[in-house]
């Protein structure tokens, strides 16, 4: 397609095929969540820039170099293309004052845009499912989020997706880390690369986060933040842990655990399996108590998390989950000008009647229309022509297993086809 127009590089089309284990995935996401009492919001997707600026911070990998920004030529606005949903649900919830009837248990499912290289596990565009819940302070809330991590891979049937953790304590206990952390950066400041040197004076938590493997074993040896943490940290530490632990769930604790983004506090988390390559980051999230007040709103303490469907998508896949792309129940072959005509009718009975129908469209000859209902994947072909119409009636041939067709009364035909595919289903 050299002349043509085609995609946007990093943005993928989700064509049938595909799609269907999309459609499934979301169903289980959105059972599963109203299943925590979670409900649905839905921001847009382009804000203003100023947001994502504030919230998820100046020095931040997604604010230097990874967002979609551009200003609106039609009125000279400055906009952004969200490339997550935390500051969006959190600018919503102080717009219309979610929070005054009490906490709210909120997510969200839509595309994030961040101008990233793409890669196996990493896109322009890409989708997350997140949750947010807001104006809730103890560690309960944040190990509940967990706790419903492990059911989703329990239920997916996915194996070996770690928990990582970690605190960032408070405010006043990260400015003390940060001091000793800028001296010891400052230390070996002749091994750091651009980014982390010009990160050590401004936000020098980020080069923790650096994903050069060049600076891993110096970002080991950094001084920690756990050890920094007072008491009220600990122990709301302490409390995720001990619930962690009641409910039999494996973590690690990952002191260098610290998050790509500036609003986080307290408990940070991250699910990682090793068997999607370096993009093996599932989930991540964490508390943000600071951030309500940030954007204006009224101070409200906060913990989320965020999920990459592609990133899921392809586990499932690679744990053989995959499923299968179903055909509609019924191809509704018809020929000739009565039997046309009464093909809508039969077609919106059976649809009344529950069952997914396509009908032939489009006209052609007996046989091609057979090889299409055939190609459908569908497990049921009603044949309907014009001498069958002219008695009542339709033949039904079964697709997918060697039985005869069966001449049926259209007046009853969802029954006729029911127990068909019931039987089809006990089989
Ligand atoms: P990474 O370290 O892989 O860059 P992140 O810390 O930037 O991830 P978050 O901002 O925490 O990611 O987003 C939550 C989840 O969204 C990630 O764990 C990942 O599953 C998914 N995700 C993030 N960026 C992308 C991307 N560019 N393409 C696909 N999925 C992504
Ligand atoms: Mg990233």
């Amino acid at each position: 397609m050299s002349a043509g127009i085609t995609a946007v590089r990093g943005m993928n089309d989700i064509l049938p095929g595909e799609s269907e284990r999309w459609e499934a995935l979301e169903d289980v996401l959105r059972a599963w969540l109203r299943g925590y009492g979670y409900r649905n919001i839905r921001t847009p997707i382009l804000e203003q820039t100023a947001l994502f600026r504030r919230a998820i911070g100046e020095t931040t990998d997604i604010v230097e170099k990874e967002m979609y920004s551009f200003v609106d030529d039609l009125n000279g606005e400055r906009l952004t293309m969200r490339p997550e949903a935390t500051a969006s649900t959190v600018r919503a919830a102080i717009e219309h004052s979610l929070l005054y009837p009490g906490p709210q248990r909120l997510y969200y499912f839509g595309q994030m845009f961040r101008h990233e290289r793409p890669q196996k596990g990493r896109y322009r565009q890409f989708h997350q499912v997140g949750a947010e819940a807001m104006g809730f302070a103890g560690p309960d809330i944040d190990a509940e989020q967990m706790l419903m991590c492990q059911r989703l891979w329990d239920d997916l049937g996915l194996s070996g997706i770690s928990l990582h953790i970690n605190s960032l304590g408070s405010l006043p206990e990260r400015v003390t880390h940060r001091e000793a952390l800028v001296a010891y950066l400052r230390d070996n400041e002749a091994y750091l690369d651009e980014d982390s040197r010009r990160r050590m004076h401004a936000n020098p938590l980020r080069v923790l986060d650096s994903k050069n493997p060049d600076l891993q074993g110096l970002i080991a040896g950094a001084p920690r933040l756990l050890d920094y943490l007072g008491d009220d940290s600990l122990k709301h530490f302490d409390g995720v842990q001990t619930i962690l632990k009641d409910a039999g769930i494996a973590y690690v604790i990952n002191p260098r655990l610290v998050r790509g983004l500036d609003y986080y506090n307290l408990t940070v988390f991250e699910w990682v399996t090793d068997k999607l390559g370096a993009q093996g980051t599932v989930c991540g999230g964490g508390r943000y108590d600071g951030l309500m007040e940030q954007l204006g709103g009224k101070p409200a303490p906060a913990c989320g998390w965020a999920m990459g469907i592609e990133r899921l998508l392809a586990l499932m896949a690679k744990e053989g989950q995959a499923t299968d792309a179903a055909g509609p129940d019924v191809y509704l072959v018809n020929q000739g000008e009565l039997a046309s005509r009464s093909a809508f009718r039969v077609a919106e009975d059976l649809r009344a009647a529950g069952f997914e129908v396509v009908q032939h469209c489009g006209g052609g000859s007996f046989k091609s229309q057979m090889k299409k209902a055939d190609a459908s994947g569908a497990w049921l072909a009603v044949i309907l022509g014009d001498d069958e119409v002219a008695a009542g009636e339709a033949t039904l041939k079964p697709l997918r297993e060697e039985k005869a067709q069966q001449r049926v009364k259209i007046a009853a035909i969802a029954d006729a086809v029911g127990s068909h595919l019931f039987q089809e289903d006990e089989a």
